[in-house]
């Protein structure tokens, strides 16, 4: 395959930067692995993508046809796994690119899936609840041929829910005629989902960053931290960091943040912005913007929010030793090196939101056997999970002499292009 024929391939014709991006770290982390240049092409090129139309009937009348998409981007190591978007801001590329990082996570966290990754092109606040059911049905019979609990399993990600999840799981289940609880993860408890489920995602960046810490002999009660985004990642994130000693001196959400050096009460935040959609006003706290939040002085910065906001403009003037990506792809690779050169300590993506897939893997489980586990259970062994992802990645960074992202793909990675190998090529 060469880069003419591929025409998903970033260089053949105009794509985003994003999925640019996604390709320059695999492509600069590939360089430094020795290994053999036979799968490159393989391990960088999705698998299938899928676009589909879906034509809602909105509550006024009319009928307006949004576009979704589901990309696979790599089976070796097992299923499509990955979560579906519910954004204004969804393309192609965008899709493409989230897939492609969702192979190394789930890799990473040795997993038995491979990567994939959804979204549907649209505004969900904007949708009344009837038109947001009307169009994830008419979406998951769109992806239905290829989705499934041994083929493709979706889950939530952002702008879609539990509710949303629980919609894709009947329309799956009523088109094959019995209640298939492996087709999606992120369900409700009652339908089948895991307890943890919904904070999964924010309890593995507060045990990544506990962990990293640890070998700095710091504790979660010695650092200030930033949050960006206070949808689900980012309020679980700052409400379990704040639990366990944590001063979280800001967070924002789209348009409304708020600053209090003290440290913010997050639980009262987290109420307040479910109640009034907005931070703004929030009371004993100044406002701050999400500029401003980036650059704050603080001891960890954690982007919880969209890809690419740690830009390279940004990156000269980020003042946290320590950035903690509970967003995917929120720094670009420009920012990534000026970070690296100004001595900034990233812990990558692929590693510290994988608390969310991870629990995802052990709803998927319970859900195949009809086997339910307790609170403690999925804490323990989410925890294990992200603590010996943590140990293998800090090993080879030292071994290695290199930086988190560096170590995390190679690791992830190595064990994607080893079970390609060894599978090999069919026919
Ligand atoms: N959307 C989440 C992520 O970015 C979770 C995916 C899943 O649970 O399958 O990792």
């Amino acid at each position: 395959m060469t880069e003419t024929t591929n025409l998903l391939h970033p260089k053949s014709e105009a794509h985003s930067q994003f999925w640019q991006n996604a390709h320059l770290y695999f492509e600069r982390i590939y360089n430094t692995m020795n290994l053999d240049p036979t799968w490159r092409p393989v391990l960088s090129s999705p698998k299938r993508v899928l676009t589909v139309s879906c034509p809602v009937r909105m509550d006024d009348g009319r009928i307006q046809v949004f576009t979704g998409y589901r990309v696979q981007h790599n089976s070796a190591r097992g299923p499509y796994k990955g979560g579906i978007r519910y954004d204004p801001s969804v393309s192609r590329d965008e899709v493409m690119a989230l897939a492609m990082i969702q192979t190394w996570k789930n890799a990473l966290v040795k997993l038995p899936y491979g990567g994939a990754k959804g979204g549907v092109v649209c505004d969900p606040r904007k949708l009344s609840l009837g038109e947001k059911e009307r169009l994830t049905r008419r979406f998951t019979y769109e992806i239905m041929p290829i989705i499934g609990p041994d083929q493709d399993i979706p889950a939530p990600d952002v702008g879609t829910d539990a509710q949303v999840m629980s919609w894709m799981f009947d329309t799956y289940s009523m088109m094959i005629g019995h209640q298939e609880l492996g087709v999606v993860t992120g369900k409700p408890v009652t339908l089948g989902g895991s307890v943890g489920r919904e904070e999964a995602t924010g309890r593995g960046v507060m045990n990544t960053l506990r962990k990293y810490l640890a070998t700095r002999n710091k504790a979660l009660s010695d650092v200030r931290i930033a949050v960006q985004g206070f949808g689900n990642v980012g309020y679980h994130t700052a409400r379990l960091l704040a639990q366990r000693g944590a001063t979280i001196i800001a967070v924002t959400e789209r348009a409304s943040g708020i600053f209090d050096e003290s440290g913010i009460d997050i639980e009262s935040a987290g109420q307040y912005y479910r109640q009034n959609g907005t931070l703004d006003e929030f009371p004993g706290a100044d406002a701050i913007s999400n500029e401003d939040l980036l650059v704050c002085d603080c001891d960890v910065l954690i982007p919880a929010a969209m890809e690419n906001t740690l830009t390279e403009e940004v990156a000269y003037h980020i003042k946290a030793p320590t950035v903690v990506e509970a967003a995917n792809g929120p720094t670009t690779p420009k920012a990534d090196e000026i970070l690296r050169d100004n001595g900034v300590t990233i812990i990558p993506d692929i590693l510290a939101n994988a608390g969310g897939v991870t629990v995802s893997y052990f709803e998927w489980v319970q859900g195949l056997q009809n086997f339910f586990w307790d609170a403690k259970r999925v804490q323990d062994e989410l925890q294990q999970v992200m603590e010996q992802a943590f140990d293998e990645v800090n090993a080879k960074a030292d071994a290695a002499d290199c930086d988190y992202r560096t170590a995390a793909y190679s690791i992830a990675i190595s064990r994607v292009a080893e079970a390609s190998k060894l599978k090999g090529l069919f026919p």
